[in-house]
């Protein structure tokens, strides 16, 4: 089960070593993509729409639990190290 998403207000951290800055993200997303090709054949992709996405799991880069991330108040984070 992946850690929920934070968002303006809150961050995740790793309740195993303390991480808050860095996480492998493993997500699936299903996409829209403008492909334009030039003469020769080569392509850029110019647009990309995001129909749907799902974060499969979240992993602590330093210990490495996916199973101890929680979602934590950005504000409740800055006090404890400021
Ligand atoms: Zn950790």
């Amino acid at each position: 089960m992946a850690a929920p998403l934070p968002d303006a207000n809150t961050r995740w951290r790793c309740g195993g070593c303390g991480n808050l800055t860095r996480f492998d993200v493993t997500r699936t997303r299903r996409t829209t993509e403008f492909w334009h090709f030039d003469l020769a054949g080569d392509h850029e992709v110019e647009e990309s729409t995001t129909q749907s996405e799902e974060v499969e799991s979240v992993t602590c880069r330093w210990c490495g639990r996916s199973d101890a991330i929680e979602l934590v108040a950005r504000a409740e984070v800055d006090a404890t190290t400021s």
